[in-house]
């Protein structure tokens, strides 16, 4: 094996450098994962562009690999073996709150890496502290004993289970957290990865309306949406998206809005709020805005809408994200459309901002 391992460390604002860190010592306790892809979504163009800690920091939170070595306890403890492919979950929790009982490791204090001193989340953590190999942009990621895994089914490409976040995404927000379910009418804002995702699990779920919005820069992504079975698709530049809505819901509007948009600011909020029920329906947002000056609190409450959090996924969102991923029931090869070497990794996360023909893409750390 390799005394090197090559990293692709974010180093400031659109800077990427790479880097060589030692081949780390594995534990009794531990694993070294030979990282295969390593998924990039919309947090990485964010974090990309406004690093959140001024640490250099080798990105990659949605990770799927091989166990290349793994102490005998690990072993023990995950029921794995040297060769598994696995998909790693991005949070490393306690193990002993209540929460982690639960399953619901996102929800952890050890987790919650921005209150948490000392945290350890893959794809967020400081390569400064040893040893350093803390995200899936290298051709190797340390896993310390509370590591969360998953088998990755055999027969699953390690490309397609690298889908597994958002989806693992989409069957939690949609169907765990606002209750998307049989004769659903739903809004998906946004028809990125983690849309097309949001929309995979409410057909699943057997939604009988879903209406998928995107801007100009997603003709592609809603053209895939239609494939997938968005029942309308709506282009919000070309369009005015409260009246097609309407139109298409006979005036009622829907059940469920999902914000599953990027960089738009109140708007995906406010038009969520218009387009649901007259009464009871549920919004999921996401925190981007931090304020939200004139929010239309009365409208909230006049409506009677609940107000749901975008935060991730637990345990069973994530086994039945890969059991999804397997299950061949919806051309999902319609997502993974590019794949990408570790030098191209700057490129990479421009070109999942950008959008256009770009859906998903997957980092091949040995390409
Ligand atoms: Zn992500
Ligand atoms: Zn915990």
């Amino acid at each position: 094996m390799a005394q090197q391992v090559v990293a692709a460390v974010r180093t400031g604002p659109h800077q990427t450098e790479f880097r060589d860190y030692p081949m780390p010592e594995i534990p009794d306790d531990g694993a070294l994962l030979k990282v295969e892809v390593a998924g990039i979504c919309g947090t990485d163009v964010k974090f990309y562009a406004h690093p959140p800690i001024p640490d250099p920091v080798v990105m990659g939170h949605e990770n799927i690999g091989y166990i290349a070595k793994a102490g005998k306890q690990f072993q023990e403890r995950k029921k794995v073996k040297e060769g598994d492919l696995v998909f790693v979950e991005h949070y490393v929790p306690c193990f002993a709150c209540e929460w982690c009982h639960k399953g619901e490791y996102r929800l952890c204090a050890a987790t919650d890496w921005r209150k948490t001193p000392g945290a350890i989340r893959f794809g967020y953590t400081s390569a400064e502290r040893a040893p350093h190999l803390w995200g899936g942009f290298a051709q190797y990621m340390f896993l310390p004993w509370n590591t969360v895994l998953h088998k990755v089914p055999d027969g699953l490409s390690a490309e397609l289970a690298g889908v597994a976040t958002p989806m693992a995404n989409g069957i939690q927000w949609a169907l765990f957290d606002c209750g998307v379910g049989y004769d659903s009418s739903v809004l998906i804002q946004g028809p990125g990865q983690q849309g097309l995702s949001q929309l995979v699990a409410c057909r699943q779920a057997g939604a009988s309306l879903i209406i998928v919005t995107g801007t100009n820069k997603d003709r592609v992504r809603l053209d895939v949406a239609a494939r997938l079975g968005a029942d309308h698709v709506i282009n919000v530049d070309e369009d005015d998206p409260l009246e097609r809505i309407l139109a298409i819901t006979g005036g009622n509007g829907v059940d469920v809005a999902l914000d599953c948009t990027a960089g738009s600011g109140v708007t995906p909020i406010l038009l969520g709020i218009d387009a649901l029920v007259r009464k009871g329906g549920t919004i999921l947002v996401q925190g981007e805005v931090k304020q939200f000056p004139d929010f239309p609190l009365a409208k909230v409450t006049n409506k009677y809408i609940t107000i749901k959090c975008a935060r991730g996924h637990n345990f069973r969102s994530c086994e039945l994200a890969l059991k999804q991923l397997s299950s061949d029931r919806f051309p999902l090869d319609l997502i993974t459309t590019h794949r990408m070497g570790l030098e191209d990794t700057d490129k990479a996360i421009k070109a999942v901002g950008a959008a256009q023909d770009v859906i998903h893409v997957s980092l091949m750390p040995w390409e």
